[in-house]
């Protein structure tokens, strides 16, 4: 009789064992976090989230005031309730500061059936643990409008997870088409969606100037207009004539800048701004032709005729007194270190024309005009550095001797970025044969028109961004990365949207994940969840990057 017992009591015990595996294993399958964490490890059970929750923190914390209400707006949208703070009644959700080895951007969570536990040692870490929870919920969270019928479960499990990268950005150029801030905030919700932290706003160009300076008025009222060619090839569109009317355009007010730089705060998301120079700058000098080499006139281009070669004056004082007092302006509104300045793709043949750029070459003792482009860079350097900013700038501005503090972003390779770090300069890489999202993701055929390169969704996963051969000393140097969405092709938030799905997923997972961790076909596994997120946020992705239309 005592045998039977035993025998039976061995028999139910394996299995409950065998049913807590299966669920175990469940739990794990159904996780699919992008991108992927340090470790995930499943635990039995399930977190059910209700109207009863409640989410447990010092309440007299600002900040950790401002994640619950970013929380609960989301929750809100598609669940349709959000969660009482502080309550009491049901289960719990903490957050919680405290001192572990997660660094300042690292998390932990723990989930079990009554109680999910976010840990980090500040405040960026509880927000992206924030962030992994809604990827522990439904897909349907990501809703925008209520979604019924869906119980709202979390898997048990324990995550430990750090970024390895300071800086994972994305671009945005809003000079070549106009965005308005709705369409811009939008933006920085899918980059804080996939845990990005810097925001890369391109506000200048030959095709637009999108910035008010209220010292400089006409550099928006004239520079942030252009003649519509809508509906005709980019790159094919014909030069404005002079007086012709200027309908397209737009740019963002101070305020309006200042309510965007809150938003991505809110979302801790730095952002640096980009003000071109000393080309790409044929707007400004549209309204400030007096600051070019030939006086103008010139009209803010309607496409891309290329090369545009007028630029900024490098002999003329009054260019960089203009420059300076802009500048101003934008160190006053942006906090964060970087200002990028542009510095590519600066055409010389004005300035080997031009009696000022040529005393100016001699005045100062230089070589040539690429000694010229050094000398400008140098000279707007030291006035960044003297409002206490770091001037950042493409990867051009190596040419002719960098600034001893500026960084780099190397965008014509992973060669610049190199040479640069090597100099001990900072670097962020952003090599376009990686991470140029406005090239097209897949056959010519299933996509729309763009420019004629392809770069592929796994082409960006395979991404690293470390270049070979860094001395061990030298590689703190190394910033992180980004990607960059250049608009020329891109005139809606629509195509915004579809040049960016899913290869930010790809982006996130390079610039946060260890090499050691990503795997191609396990990212892909958890695409599957991930294209169901983006289907609740009823964003337009490419579906070729899953080999269809
Ligand atoms: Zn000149």
């Amino acid at each position: 009789m005592k045998k039977a017992y035993l025998l039976i009591s061995i028999l139910l015990i394996t299995l409950m064992a065998c049913s807590t595996m299966k669920e175990i294993k469940e739990n794990q399958s159904q996780i699919a976090i992008i991108p992927k964490p340090v470790s995930v490890v499943a635990h039995e059970g399930q977190f059910v989230l209700d109207k009863k929750t409640s989410l447990e923190f010092n309440a007299s914390d600002k900040e950790l005031l401002n994640i619950a209400e970013y929380f609960n707006s989301i929750l809100m949208k598609s669940a349709g309730f959000q969660l009482q703070i502080n309550g009491n009644g049901g289960n719990i959700i903490i957050l919680k500061l405290a001192s572990e080895k997660l660094g300042k951007e690292g998390y932990e969570i723990n989930v079990t059936d009554d109680e999910v536990v976010i840990k980090a040692n500040d405040y960026p870490g509880i927000f992206y643990g924030v962030e992994s929870l809604l990827q522990l919920l439904p897909p349907e969270i990501y809703s925008k409008t209520k979604v019924s019928g869906i119980q709202w479960t979390i898997p048990a499990a324990t995550i430990k997870d750090a970024p390895k990268y300071q800086w994972r950005g994305m671009h945005l150029d809003v000079s070549r088409h106009f965005f308005k801030t709705d369409v811009v905030k939008r933006y920085i919700d899918y980059l804080a969606y996939h845990k990005l932290n810097v925001f890369h706003w391109h506000l200048t160009d030959d095709q637009g100037w999108r910035i008010e300076i209220k010292k400089y008025p006409k550099l928006t009222e004239i520079g942030g207009f252009r003649v519509d060619r809508s509906g005709i090839n980019w790159n094919e569109r014909e030069l404005p004539k002079q007086g012709e009317k200027t309908p397209y355009g737009g740019f963002y007010t101070q305020d309006e800048i200042k309510d965007v730089i809150d938003y991505a705060a809110k979302r801790y998301i730095t952002i640096v701004p980009e003000i071109e120079m000393p080309g790409h700058a044929l707007a400004a000098l549209a309204a400030y032709p007096e600051l070019s080499c030939t006086g103008g006139p010139f009209m803010v281009a309607g496409g891309q005729y290329w090369p545009i070669t007028h630029i900024f004056c490098a002999g003329n004082d009054d260019t960089f007194t203009l420059l300076e007092n802009v500048l101003d302006e934008v160190i006053a509104l942006f906090p964060g270190k970087y200002i990028h300045i542009g510095g590519d793709e600066a055409a010389k043949d004005e300035w080997q024309k031009c009696p000022k750029c040529q005393a100016r070459i001699k005045a100062e003792g230089l070589k040539d005009e690429v000694e010229l482009q050094s000398y400008f860079i140098k000279r707007i350097e030291k006035f960044i550095a003297s409002k206490g900013k770091t001037l950042l700038g493409w990867d051009e501005i190596i040419e002719g001797g960098l600034p001893e503090r500026a960084a780099v972003m190397s965008w014509r390779g992973m060669e610049g970025g190199a040479h640069a770090m090597k100099e001990g300069h900072d670097v962020v890489m952003s090599p376009y044969q990686f991470v140029y999202f406005d090239y097209l993701q897949g056959d010519k055929e299933n996509e729309p028109e763009g420019p004629r390169a392809v770069l592929p969704l796994e082409k960006v996963y395979s991404f690293e961004l470390m270049p070979e051969g860094i001395d061990k000393d030298l590689q703190k140097h190394l910033l992180g990365g980004q990607a960059n969405v250049w608009t020329e092709f891109i005139p809606t938030e629509e195509r915004i949207e579809y040049m960016l799905f899913p290869r930010i997923a790809a982006l996130s997972e390079s610039v946060w994940t260890v090499s050691s961790q990503k795997d191609y076909t396990d990212f892909m596994k958890r695409m599957d969840t991930q294209r169901k997120r983006y289907d609740a946020l009823k964003v337009d992705y490419a579906k070729s990057s899953w080999g269809y239309k």
